[in-house]
């Protein structure tokens, strides 16, 4: 998957890599969804390569290869590991510990760390060790959505590389090569809806009933705004349970993330709730809305189920009944 967007930052990336002025610890840091990770991983290729030619890693040589195999020795990564929130302090110890061996391949070992403000405290300060005395030969690449989440200590520590969504034509252009049979009306509300961030926008039109999950979101801010509850799930809302379930799963999921602070999820900054919800309870609500799409099929009734979960919801906010 080309994205046009992210020429310009990665011949910057290469320029600074070829006159040497690459810090050892570039951080990675814009909005979710414009291909930060791609960067990164095209960094980490690039760095490890035996033989890059311009640009871009040769492919051929044998640093190359293992990379494309899946096993590298000398390249590692860190993220959230699949039954955890957050990056625990066990994963960035073995990081560096491993950075610091000699390496196998070529003269480079290479770290990744995505999302770097998932690490929980005690992985932070571990890893700022690492940035004030870091290991010879050895490369920290961080990714971050939410750089003002990290410590301070770390960021000043770290060689901002800030990735910017695309001009909206670009971006507009890009998705309608990406979906060209969808109606152009669903793909600005997609990037509406991801604030300008293509990969975001795209993974929106890749699920399905983007107007139907359009809807159930305003339906849930009217509520969360002190609106009846009785005004909020329609017909429409029953009519398709599994998708109805699917985007209340999304949207609470999307309102976990910006309660922690981070971006994952496609939610635009000005459809932020009136009032802040515990974690817990919205935890508590997401799982009920997964259990709702794994039941919707079954011959339950989905319409008490939903009234039930909408009055939950509702009852989250002080204006609730
Ligand atoms: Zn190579």
């Amino acid at each position: 998957m080309t994205l046009p967007w992210m020429q310009a930052p990665r011949e910057r990336l290469e320029n600074a890599l070829v006159r040497k002025r690459l810090g050892h610890a570039p951080l990675i840091c814009g909005p979710a969804g414009l291909g930060k990770l791609a960067l990164a991983e095209w960094l980490l290729a690039r760095l490890l390569c035996l033989a890059p030619a311009g640009e871009a890693p040769c492919g051929q040589c044998r640093s190359c290869q293992l990379l494309a195999s899946g096993g590298h020795p000398d390249s590692f990564r860190v993220g959230i590991p699949e039954d955890k929130k957050e990056i625990p302090v066990d994963s960035v110890r073995q990081l560096i510990s491993s950075l610091q061996l000699t390496p196998s391949v070529g003269p480079h070992r290479v770290g990744l760390v995505e999302p770097a403000e998932a690490m929980n405290r005690n992985a932070a300060n571990a890893l700022l060790k690492t940035l004030e005395e870091p290991a010879a030969n050895a490369w920290l690449i961080l990714v971050s959505h939410q750089p003002g989440q990290l410590p301070a200590t770390i960021r000043s520590r770290c060689q901002k590389i800030v990735i910017r969504p695309p001009e909206a034509d670009a971006a507009a252009t890009w998705l309608t090569d990406r979906h060209p049979d969808l109606p152009a009306a669903d793909r600005a509300r997609a990037l509406a809806l991801a604030a300008g961030a293509p990969l975001a926008a795209s993974r929106l039109l890749e699920g399905q009933g983007l107007e139907h999950g359009q809807r159930i979101l305003d339906d849930l801010l009217q509520v969360a705004a002190g609106g009846p509850v009785s005004a909020a799930a329609g017909e429409d809302w029953f009519a398709r349970p599994d998708l109805t379930w699917h985007w209340l799963s999304v949207w609470v999921a999307a309102f976990m993330h910006q309660a922690e602070g981070l971006s994952g999820n496609a939610l635009p900054e000005q459809l932020a709730l009136p009032d802040p919800i515990g974690s817990d309870r919205l935890v508590l609500l997401w799982e009920q809305a997964i259990a709702g799409r794994q039941m919707a099929d079954s011959a339950v009734r989905h319409d008490l189920l939903m009234g039930k979960w909408l009055l939950e919801w509702a009852r989250s906010f002080p204006t609730g009944q």
